[in-house]
């Protein structure tokens, strides 16, 4: 949120700005009364909109301008300047708007606008029923897409979760730390799913889909029928296949509810054992530490999240959990759980509470392989994100899609990845015909230190360090073939969306 202190140094817009701060940059924050409002030039126009991002109220003042859109420095939402419109995840609320007005040399923002309607669009060819297989963060973009786009038809929303659709990445951080507001975490509230009239229905296992039915059929031998399906159906924790693996003190961490209980479990613990430096693994053990447990993290490697980030960014990631009191069992892994004790394949053992695991996941993507879906590491998507089956569509972590940019194909797990898929097949089960075209993102939250990700690298010939990792104020660029294929900051957010936009203009929704 755009503290009070800042809004107050910044100008009183309704009083007006002199139209000359214009000739130095392209976005300028004030405030009119209470709001936070940004004034962005596009072009020879100043249009003003809301300064707070509708996803986290991110400070949108501190992004970028690229064309008529403007850039959330924090998770990357990209929003219509002239319209306001969420054209990318993780917002999907319009941004407010103002008119502006020009006068002896000074800009002043005086009404605010009404929202802009979604432009006509023809829906005599739309499908009568679709059905999305999925209520995480793929599933509940493309619903919220579907009808964002006026599609007035059925819509299916089936979900093995017991909770509507919530902010997922929130649940290894400040939800797990104790420091979120239970209210962050749904995505929308209840009402919304009836207001908008989309059938959700929770609690419902899908078992198979029928293709020559046209039905998903659920295990309880519900046949739900469909002219478009999307399979959303995310991935899985990967459970060790360890000696005492299965016992209860023993957690994994994908859903809300598996939060909840590992929130539960820390209630009358003291110690807790991660196994896995991955990201989640980190992240968790930065949550747990947040609420005064013993952590000690288990791996295999000798530098923590290595693979991703490079050795350099992975001893800064150790020493700052390190400094926050994480113990490192680098270089061994875990050979069984006894009770209460964790035995090391180097012989040493670990005393705790519990043992969260946090050593990966795997796609869900049986459903599509017994329905005869091709598959490979995830779902063969084309660039418009439908299977080898016309009709059905899948997104998010378990579309494996075709990088038209690059002549790749990529499967990711990221947040903004999978809702932005999510946006693009609701477009394209609709006809549009909208390659996915935006490149990778994610971010990452240890203790006060956020890592921001762009790209995709799943090797690289030269890492570059641009300021320093150590002082948190870094941009480091992953090379292969002289091209930069990913890059990784810290308190760089403009540096990060300059460089975003540099690797390929995402172009999925133009603005209106
Ligand atoms: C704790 C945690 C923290 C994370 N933090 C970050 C982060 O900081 N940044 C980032 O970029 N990414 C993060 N991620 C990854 C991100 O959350 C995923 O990439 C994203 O949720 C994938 O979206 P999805 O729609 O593909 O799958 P999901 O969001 O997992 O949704 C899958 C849905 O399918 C349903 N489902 C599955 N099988 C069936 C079935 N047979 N029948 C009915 N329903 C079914 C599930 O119940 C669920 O509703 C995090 C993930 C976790 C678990």
């Amino acid at each position: 949120m755009a503290s009070q202190e800042n809004q107050d140094s910044d100008p009183d817009l309704v009083t007006g700005v002199p139209a000359s701060e214009f000739d130095k940059t392209a976005l300028l924050k004030g405030h009119v009364g209470d709001e936070p409002v940004v004034l962005a030039r596009v072009g020879d126009e100043i249009l003003a909109v809301s300064g707070a991002c509708t996803h986290y109220s991110g400070p949108l003042g501190d992004g970028i301008v690229e064309g008529d859109t403007i850039h959330c420095p924090w998770h990357h939402a990209r929003f219509s300047l002239r319209t306001g419109e969420a054209l990318a995840a993780p917002a999907f609320s319009p941004l407010g708007r103002w008119k502006v007005e020009q006068r002896d040399g000074r800009v002043f923002v005086t009404d605010k606008l009404k929202a802009e309607p979604q432009p006509a669009r023809d829906a005599r060819n739309d499908p009568k029923r679709i059905v999305i297989l999925g209520g995480g963060a793929a599933g509940f973009a493309a619903a919220e897409m579907l009808r964002r786009r006026g599609y007035v038809g059925q819509l299916t929303m089936l979900s093995a979760d017991e909770d509507t659709p919530y902010d997922r990445p929130n649940l290894s951080k400040d939800y797990l730390a104790g420091t979120a507001e239970e209210s962050w975490i749904p995505l929308r509230s209840e009402k919304y799913y009836a207001r908008n009239n989309i059938d959700l229905q929770l609690r419902t296992n899908v078992d198979r889909i029928d293709r020559d039915a046209g039905t998903v059929v659920t295990a309880n031998g519900q046949a739900i029928p469909f002219d478009r399906l999307l399979l959303a159906t995310g991935a899985e924790p990967v459970r060790l296949p360890l000696p005492g693996a299965e016992q209860p003190n023993v957690f994994v961490l994908r859903s809300l509810a598996d939060s909840r209980a590992i929130i539960s479990a820390t209630q009358n613990a003291k110690s807790v054992t991660v196994i896995g430096a991955s990201f989640i693994g980190l992240e968790v053990a930065a949550a747990l530490r947040t609420r005064g447990l013993q952590v000690h993290v288990v791996a295999p490697e000798t530098y923590p999240l290595e693979k991703v980030l490079g050795k350099e960014f992975g001893a800064f990631i150790r020493s700052v959990h390190e400094g926050h009191g994480v113990h490192f069992h680098l270089g061994t892994t875990p050979s069984r759980i006894d009770d209460r004790t964790v035995q090391l394949s180097d012989g040493k053992s670990i005393d705790g509470d519990l043992v969260v695991l946090g050593v990966g996941v795997k796609p869900r993507i049986a459903l599509a392989t017994k329905a005869g879906i091709v598959t490979d590491k995830g779902i063969l998507v084309d660039e418009f994100l439908e299977t080898s089956v016309p009709g059905i569509f899948a997104a998010g972590d378990i579309a494996e899609w075709q990088d038209r940019a690059h002549n790749e194909r990529r499967r990711v797990e990221h947040w903004v990845v999978a809702e932005r898929q999510g946006q693009v097949a609701a477009e394209n089960m609709l006809g549009m015909r909208r390659p996915f075209m935006s490149v990778p993102f994610f971010w990452s939250a240890h203790y006060d230190v956020t890592i921001r990700y762009i790209g995709y690298a799943s090797s690289w010939d030269a890492i570059e360090i641009d300021g320093s990792i150590e002082k948190q104020d870094c941009i480091v660029a992953y090379k292969k073939g002289g091209r930069t294929v990913a890059a990784a900051s810290i308190n760089r957010d403009i540096g990060l969306l300059e460089c975003e936009v540099a690797m390929g203009r995402p172009t999925e929704h133009k603005a209106a």
